[in-house]
């Protein structure tokens, strides 16, 4: 493309944006080397941007009538005429079948197959499908609509004077041929770019599976990028869409090391361009437009609220962030899950957010002159209505963002021409139909300008690289099996040599694409994957006659970790894992939970408890675990706090004993019931069916026991320990027949074993901090009480086995070898807490995590850099650079 001289005059056509995109950065690439200041911007035109364009010439020139029908409204017909078809009503989503036939209509068009072929057909789906078409067919008649098909069918334009030229087009289907041959008869000069010629080195290389591959192909374009820093460089990875993400993944650790540094999926970096674009629907801005339709459609949940008070994209979001982010954290501490929007606007305003107060109350005024039912064009109006009010896109818009907000006002506007098809419909609905059409948008922006380009075999037709890697050459995919349309006639596919159709099809497909890939750059590596899973595969048949290479020598990046230690400052190292320590005797928050938090991890304790480093709550579906943990404490505290003691429970019947649980479960419930609306009204009662059961099994485990009363239910104690003093909260204290007493600790989770309350470090030390809080000496049992599924009833460790029958006792199997006796065990637990108790009270806050479980559900890791200490002591041990 460089060395071609410059030629204003020309129309270049592509098949594809992303090829478009290509060509004009090669051409402003090739103006400057030649020192050029200024030029013309080159026509780089799609095949189907340059049928839109006749089609609109032609329509000026009053030589045809009727309306363009834009790709993503076509397909929206096509969704809704098989959502009506009642054929598809069992179907999970017709209307994803209707994207699929909408395709087939294009490639029926594509290939020339006859109309009256698809109503002979003899298959359900090609007889579904020449309903559907024939529907669509007389739609397009009625609404004098023409679509890209109908146009290439039938348009016969006066292009005098036009000279095009068809870059990157590996075959021309039938109709494309006839469109050109009429285009040429009217005067239009019409030219083929044969594809480069580059006769370079090919070999080919295994490698062990595909992730491995794409880790060699990075590492490959990073070693030559090194070496020749202007190379242009491509790996070719066949069905990019679908592995996109695990591309990215192992690419990025090699070409962009530090976005494994922040975490998560970082953007398109300048390092490696992606050439697979995602939905519109995926691009934030996009994503935050129908988040605000979300919200004043449909119900607006805790989750939706939460959404648009992190949105960046709506009114005053920069300079009201910290108060939004305050107010979101709040909402997730004491709201229900339903929060409505006026309900959202007044916390705005209490708590700072003005911009955000003020845009929620226009929005919503708004909302409330809504008609019931209106047609897309009034909604599209109404749209972008709604987002002017709430500040939508914002200001300080980089390009992508800009690009991305023209396609979103492209499809809105589109949506907006839909009258006809979709009729009156409700704002939910409507908002719905737009969401459909960005999801199936498919966008990139055209910035991007990188060194390595990763691309699928079929878009990168036409463009030439200095060097390619080629992905994925075993037998399976290459050639790939026959995959023929089912909406189409078999044998008029196989007669159209419609690709994919056959067999013996795609196999000169593939070898075509193989040989045009091959001859696309200087340098091109073929790699084979020895397995996928653990199947084994077999390097591609029309490798044969390609000289087998070997892997380049595998480059090693740096680790990021090394690579950000060796970029720093000279400065004065200072390890500092000490909080100031507590005044003597002062309260500690946390309770209990502090020395369990203690024990996994100091730093941990410090930051959460002492610097209010709290995780934000999330938003859960039905009842969350921790409310679930409430209600069965409420509930067990009600009925003991009533019956006080076991003789009491005994004398009921089993219809009594049934009622009284039944009836104190209502009572603990009844507000959140009063609440509820809809699904979560039947989760609530699924969750008093199952709290019902789950208790008369505990009781029924108490019943078992020998006589008890009760001392205490959640009962509030403060300890001093360790130099500072703890509140506690016991959920019960049972008095024994001996004059001893029995703690026990309601537990609803999966981790209540007596286990935990042992080790220098125990994972759970509440229960001996309850029984050190009681007086050591009069504990004789220390229990869980677990509820759970399965799994109801007491387990823990007692002073013998008449006290609390069930739990483990010393001599009898079960009980912890390190421990002689009760008394040995209780002293070990003492002088334990008392070291958690000190550490904390002495400001102790060292990295030092319980290696097992501490760091595994912890939020802190962004606060406390435990994996870039790890990174750092792995490296230094083995000496890494
Ligand atoms: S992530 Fe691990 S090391 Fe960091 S604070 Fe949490 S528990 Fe401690």
């Amino acid at each position: 493309m460089e060395n071609d001289p410059l030629r204003p005059d020309v129309s270049w056509v592509t098949p594809t944006r992303r090829l478009a995109h290509f060509l004009r950065c090669r051409f402003d690439e090739a103006c400057i080397a030649q020192g050029m200041a200024v030029w013309r911007t080159p026509d780089v035109v799609t095949w189907s941007g340059l049928v839109e364009r006749l089609f609109a010439l032609e329509r000026q020139a009053g030589r045809i009538a009727g309306r363009w029908l834009p790709d993503s409204a076509a397909r929206l017909i096509w969704e809704r005429i098989a959502q009506r078809d009642p054929a598809t009503s069992g179907l999970v989503s017709p209307g994803l079948l209707g994207h699929s036939a909408y395709e087939s209509w294009r490639r029926m068009h594509a290939y020339r197959i006859p109309p009256e072929v698809i109503a002979a057909g003899d298959t359900p789906e090609t007889a579904a499908f020449a309903r559907w078409a024939a529907e669509y067919a007389a739609w397009l008649e009625r609404h004098r609509s023409m679509d890209e098909s109908g146009a290439v069918d039938r348009l016969d334009p006066d292009a005098r004077g036009m000279t095009l030229e068809f870059i990157g087009f590996d075959a021309l289907t039938p109709a494309q041929r006839s469109f050109l041959q009429r285009l040429e008869r009217s005067g239009t000069v019409v030219s083929h770019r044969t594809a480069a010629q580059a006769e370079g080195h090919l070999s080919w290389v295994e490698c062990v599976d595909r992730m491995a591959e794409y880790d060699a192909a990075a590492r490959w374009a990073a070693q030559r990028l090194e070496r020749r820093p202007n190379d242009r460089l491509a790996i070719v990875v066949p069905g990019l869409s679908a592995e996109r993400d695990a591309v990215r993944r192992v690419v990025e650790r090699v070409l962009v090391p530090t976005a494994t540094l922040a975490g998560g999926p970082a953007p398109e970096s300048q390092g490696y361009e992606l050439a697979a674009a995602p939905a519109l629907s995926e691009r934030p801005l996009a994503a935050a437009a129908l988040e605000v339709l979300n919200a004043f459609t449909c119900i607006a949940d805790l989750a939706v609220a939460s959404r648009l008070l992190r949105s960046p994209f709506l009114s005053g979001a920069a300079v009201e962030a910290d108060k939004r982010a305050r107010l979101d954290a709040r909402i997730r501490r004491g709201q229900g899950p339903d929060l409505g929007l006026p309900r959202l606007a007044r916390l705005a305003a209490d708590h700072q957010c003005p911009d955000l107060a003020r845009a929620l109350e226009a929005s919503i005024a708004l909302t409330q002159q809504w008609p019931r039912r209106a047609l897309p064009s009034r909604w599209s109006r109404l749209w972008f209505e709604l987002l002017r009010a709430m500040g939508w896109p914002g200001t300080e818009l980089d390009s992508d963002e800009h690009q991305a907000r023209q396609r979103w006002a492209q499809l809105t506007a589109e949506f907006g021409a839909c009258d006809d098809y979709v009729g009156a419909v409700t704002a939910g609905e409507a908002a719905s139909l737009l969401s459909d059409m960005a999801q199936g948008t498919l966008f990139e922006p055209e910035e991007l300008r990188a060194p390595v380009t990763i691309i699928d075999p079929a878009t990168c037709a036409g463009m030439s690289f200095d060097a390619l890697w080629v992905c994925a050459l075993d037998s399976a995919r290459w050639p790939a099996p026959a995959s023929p349309d089912p909406f189409l006639p078999r044998d008029w596919q196989a007669r159209q040599r419609i690709p994919g159709t056959t067999a013996e099809v795609a196999a000169e497909d593939a070898q075509r694409l193989l040989g045009r890939l091959c001859r696309s750059a200087g340098e091109v590596i073929l790699s084979v994957p020895q397995f996928e899973g653990d199947a084994p595969l077999l390097p591609s048949a029309l490798l044969a006659g390609v000289r087998r290479g070997e892997l380049p020598d595998s480059w090693c990046a740096r680790a990021p970790a090394r690579l950000a230690f060796d970029a720093r400052p000279q400065l004065e190292s200072l390890v500092d894992a000490v909080m100031p320590p507590l005044e003597h005797a002062e309260s500690a928050r946390g309770g209990a939970r502090l020395l369990e938090v203690q024990s996994a991890c100091p730093f941990r304790a410090q930051a959460e408890f002492r610097l209010g480093a709290r995780a934000l709550e999330e938003p859960e579906i039905g009842v969350a675990a921790s409310e679930r943990g409430d209600l069965v404490h409420r509930v067990l505290a009600r009925i003991w706090g009533d019956t006080r003691d076991q003789r009491t429970l005994s004398s009921l019947s089993k219809d009594e004993l049934r009622a009284m649980i039944r009836s104190t479960i209502t009572a603990e419930t009844a507000d959140a019931q009063r609440d509820a609306q809809g699904v979560m009204r039947h989760l609530l009662e699924i969750e008093h069916d199952w709290l019902e059961c789950r208790v008369a099994e505990l009781l029924a485990a108490d019943l078992e026991r020998p006589p008890f009363r009760i001392e205490g239910v959640e009962e509030q104690r403060s300890i001093s320990i360790g130099g500072m003093t703890l509140t506690l909260r016991i959920d019960r204290v049972d008095l024994l027949d001996d004059g001893s007493v029995a703690v026990i600790d309601y537990k609803t989770g999966g981790d209540a074993e007596p286990d935990a309350w042992l080790g220098e470090r125990p994972r759970l030390p509440q229960l001996p901090l309850y029984a050190e809080a009681l007086g050591m000496d009069r504990v004789s049992a220390a229990a869980f009480g677990r509820v759970r599924t399965g799994d109801t009833g007491f387990c823990g460790l007692a002073r013998d086995s008449v006290v609390f029958p069930g739990l483990k006792s010393p001599a009898a199997r079960g009980w912890p070898s390190e421990h002689s006796s009760w008394q040995e065990l209780l002293q070990a637990w003492r002088r334990r807490l008392a070291t958690l108790a000190t550490e904390h009270a002495q400001g102790d806050a060292r990295l030092a995590p319980d290696p097992a479980h501490a760091c595994k559900y912890c939020h802190l890791a962004a606060l406390c850099r435990i994996g870039e200490t790890r990174l750092i002591a792995a490296a230094e041990v083995t000496g890494d650079d």
